[in-house]
């Protein structure tokens, strides 16, 4: 009698654990009654030097694992300059010396994509204008123009980068910065607008010694609280490939009392920052965040504390197929285990329709006023 009631007692156990486990991972159905893995709010369609994938191959790649997505290029062009690399063509900002620069008509190229798509496939875009030159005080006119001339297409701006790392100083002319009020006049006319904003900024410099605090992050606050009406996601959490987690490795050098979640958490409970979200796009950043169970553990307390405030995203460049694509939602696996169910499906689905049909609502209202 005791044996059978053990065996039943351990039947019941594993079936309860089986169905939690199960839970905290489960797809979200959407509308359309498919079960994706996630929306993906960081994505180019195309890459440094304007080739990539149609937009239709890429909602074959999508298939049933990927809801919605943003659709932008890269608003920057490698030049390959024969003085510099002969007949070697380069497809990549690290494979030449010659300059980067601005290249607009990025945004013709994705509205045409989109426009070619039947009606029920747009529902799956957030398309996002890129090709303006951050420094320029103009580039608010652009983005205006942009909106004019392919009016029901867009649904925000970026991903634009200030700093970043092997980038910044490749671009010819003037370097951006966050001090520019060309940046405000063009995060100010976002607001206007309703256009969500994806931008880069580095929150550090990756070789700087001898400092406290990260080299960018008073200015970037600075700027965001300038702009409080704008929607605005810091991507990668202000990461990059050698712009490491505030504080990592700090244990040698000793001198840094905060480290990055400490950083983020200050900024996600600071209401004159409320509207500022982070991304985790990029397979660069999912490596910090699983790095150790350390790492996933404050994470996952940072996000569950915050869940409307992250989204997840790839960051890939035309990808060649489905593996490749969701590579980096896998290597969050021991992230979203360690999150609440609410808050992993708020940041792999629910805040990206949350901030997406938001703009979309808002640019279109703008357009119907503005657009003759
Ligand atoms: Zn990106």
């Amino acid at each position: 009698m005791k044996a059978t009631k053990l065996i039943l007692w351990i039947l019941f156990v594993s079936i309860t654990l089986h169905a939690q486990k199960k839970k905290t991972t489960a797809t979200v159905t959407t509308p359309q009654g498919v079960n994706y893995l996630f929306n993906d709010s960081h994505f180019h369609l195309t890459n440094y030097i304007q080739e990539g994938i149609t937009a239709q191959r890429f909602l074959e790649i999508m298939g049933d694992k990927v809801g919605r997505s943003t659709l932008f290029g890269i608003p920057l062009q490698q030049q390959w300059s024969y003085q510099n690399s002969g007949n070697y063509a380069p497809t990549y900002y690290l494979q030449s010396d010659a300059p980067l620069y601005y290249y607009s008509f990025t945004d013709a190229y994705i509205a045409m994509q989109y426009m070619a798509l039947t009606k029920e496939q747009q529902a799956r875009f957030d398309p996002m204008i890129t090709g303006f030159n951050p420094a320029d005080m103009y580039a608010a006119k652009h983005i205006e123009r942009v909106l004019k001339t392919f009016p029901g297409v867009f649904s925000g701006i970026g991903e634009f980068s200030i700093h970043k790392e092997f980038v910044s100083a490749k671009v010819a002319g003037e370097v951006a910065s966050l001090t520019n009020p060309a940046l405000d006049t063009l995060l100010d006319f976002a607001g206007k607008v309703g256009l969500a904003v994806i931008f880069h900024n580095d929150m550090d410099m990756p070789m700087a010694k001898d400092k406290t605090e990260p080299v960018y992050l008073d200015q970037m606050k600075a700027l965001l609280r300038r702009h409080p009406g704008t929607t605005i996601i810091w991507a990668h959490v202000g990461l990059g490939r050698i712009v490491h987690p505030v504080g990592y490795g700090s244990s040698t050098t000793g001198e840094r009392t905060s480290t990055h979640v400490d950083i983020a958490d200050e900024i996600l409970s600071d209401p004159t920052l409320s509207h500022v979200y982070f991304d985790i796009s990029w397979d660069e950043v999912a490596k910090y965040i699983v790095a150790t169970p350390n790492t996933i553990e404050r994470t996952a307390a940072l996000f569950n504390k915050y869940p409307d405030r992250i989204l997840f995203g790839t960051d890939v460049v035309a990808p060649p197929d489905q593996k490749f694509y969701t590579a980096v939602y896998d290597m969050y696996t021991p992230l979203w285990n360690a999150l609440t169910k609410e808050t992993s499906e708020k940041i792999r689905i629910g805040n990206y329709n949350k901030l997406f049909d938001n703009a979309r609502k808002k640019v279109r209202a703008w357009e119907k006023l503005n657009v003759k």
